[in-house]
């Protein structure tokens, strides 16, 4: 019987008041039951217009139907057949913005929780004997492909072309394979186990993943290809922060959003058994209004802070966080002042940051953006005491690879030029992700690997004629 409910099977969270102070996964997945109501809402229509919304092409009414029938391990091999990392997506794609935004229940009511279907598959398959039974290793084709950065463009373009027979190694600058998903992302909203299980499956499929491996330190981009790497994918990211260039930044207390994750996602600065120093705060303004900026203040919360203010230039309207993690940072006690910006940081006699200065904003004409742009009041600046900042203000390409690799161009933003088969202006040399679009999502990093591994395997096809 289909559920012709108009709203989505609601999802248990843990309490807002209990989770704000500790690292637990705050969204806690569907159960079966709540899984089996909410595919029967799926109507299963013929045009497949979710399908079209994910970048990677997953088959959605197929593998929600074989939720419909309980052939769960069916529904699992669907969704692997196009996306290799399925309990990351289903935890942290703007589903919203992409498939859910085109299923066609939302034109009169809440669309289908792909994203939670996902993710209750996913999840029920992170067992590796189980993913090890339905996804089965291809026998090699000796062709060695080199795959720069362990993030989801990297991952995504060395589990295809691993898929296709390809040995594929990747060179990852950290000490554990990720990027973003295990540096960038808390684990109160992406547990680090999930995603390194999903790394773990990848390995299955015969990918060989060497950490610590700084590429442009260790090895150059063309010592890879003397080493017998046929083609070369760069999977960098976008981990260099911006700053604002205002008086006060170079005081302690200032840090960017991806310094202080990095030290408590990566470094595990949240545990009391880790040495990893972390900026004890009492009270923290974040400047921005991203998912990184959501995700600082959350996680300055979960530290101890009283206080946690996101400050943002423009209205909650243009904030480009998903509205759940807004909903999930104001529900846990972050506090928003929108249509303000910082102009100055200020400090006490030890140099260390004792209050922001902020000027009032109003909202003009649309910018390029398409979003209106913030308009400075006169004479409304005023200040607010806090002991830390976090900048969550934006990052760009790393510079390292591109300055260490001869014919390899950039744009001004310092992300690498690729022509439509992702091909850099380097011969078999590739990229995607981040590093070519700058800062954007999982799934569009993902969905560029995808594209670059078709394409370098016909490059190799190609090259063998
Ligand atoms: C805090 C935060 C929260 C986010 N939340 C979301 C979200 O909820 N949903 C969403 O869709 N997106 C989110 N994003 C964005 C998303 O995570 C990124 O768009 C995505 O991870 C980009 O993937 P990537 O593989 O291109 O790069 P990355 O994930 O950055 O991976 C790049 C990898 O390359 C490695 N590397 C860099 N230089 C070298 C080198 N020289 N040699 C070897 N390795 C190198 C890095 O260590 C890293 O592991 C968030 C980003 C941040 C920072």
């Amino acid at each position: 019987m289909p559920n012709m409910s108009k709203y989505k099977t609601p999802v248990p969270e843990q309490n807002p008041e209990v989770r704000a102070r500790n690292f637990e996964e705050v969204t806690l997945g569907y159960t079966e039951e709540l899984a089996l109501a909410e595919a029967a809402r799926c109507l299963n229509c013929p045009s497949k217009p979710c399908v079209s919304g994910c970048p990677v092409g997953v088959r959605i009414p197929e593998f929600i139907k074989k939720i419909t029938e309980q052939d769960y391990a069916g529904a699992y091999e669907i969704i692997h057949s196009t996306n290799a990392l399925p309990a990351v997506c289903g935890r942290v794609c703007p589903q919203e913005r992409q498939c859910e935004s085109r299923c066609v229940r939302a034109k009169n009511g809440e669309a289908v929780g792909i994203g939670r279907l996902e993710r209750f598959i996913a999840d029920l398959h992170q067992d590796k004997d189980q993913h090890d039974a339905i996804i089965k290793k291809t026998d090699s084709n000796h062709h060695k492909i080199a795959v720069v950065g362990g993030g989801p463009a990297g991952l995504t373009c060395a589990g295809d072309l691993a898929k296709l027979g390809y040995e594929v190694t990747i060179f990852e600058a950290f000490h554990v394979a990720g990027g973003v998903l295990m540096y960038g992302i808390p684990e109160f909203r992406l547990p680090k186990a999930i995603v390194q299980q999903e790394i773990e499956n990848l390995k299955s499929l015969g990918v060989t993943i060497l950490t610590n491996m700084v590429v442009g330190k260790v090895f150059s981009i063309d010592e890879l290809i003397e080493q017998g790497f046929e083609a070369v994918f760069i999977g960098s990211g976008a981990g260099l922060p911006r700053f604002m260039g205002i008086e006060g930044e170079a005081l302690v207390g200032v840090c960017s959003a991806n310094e202080y994750l990095t030290r408590i996602n990566l470094m595990k600065g949240y545990r009391e058994d880790y040495d990893t120093p972390v900026l004890q705060s009492k009270s923290v303004a974040v400047v921005g209004g991203g998912n990184v900026a959501m995700d600082g203040a959350r996680s300055a919360l979960r530290m101890g802070a009283e206080h946690v203010y996101i400050i943002y230039r423009r209205s909650e309207l243009e904030m480009p966080a998903r509205k759940e993690e807004i909903h999930h940072a104001k529900e846990e006690g972050v506090e928003f002042l929108t249509l303000q910006n910082p102009v100055k940081i200020l400090g006490d006699e030890n140099g260390r940051v004792s209050g922001i200065v902020c000027q009032k904003m109003e909202l003009g004409e649309p910018d390029a953006s398409g979003r209106r742009s913030p308009v400075p009041i006169e004479n409304s600046e005023y200040e607010l005491p806090v002991d830390t900042v976090i900048m969550a203000i934006g990052t760009s390409p790393n510079p390292l690879i591109r300055t260490t690799t001869q014919g390899l161009e950039a744009n001004q933003r310092g992300c690498l030029l690729v022509n439509e088969s992702m091909m850099t202006t380097k011969q078999g040399v590739y990229a995607g992700g981040d590093a070519v679009t700058g800062a954007a999502t999982v799934i569009l990093a993902m969905g560029a690997g995808k594209s670059a591994a078709k394409s370098i395997h016909e490059y190799i096809q190609k090259k063998g004629k």
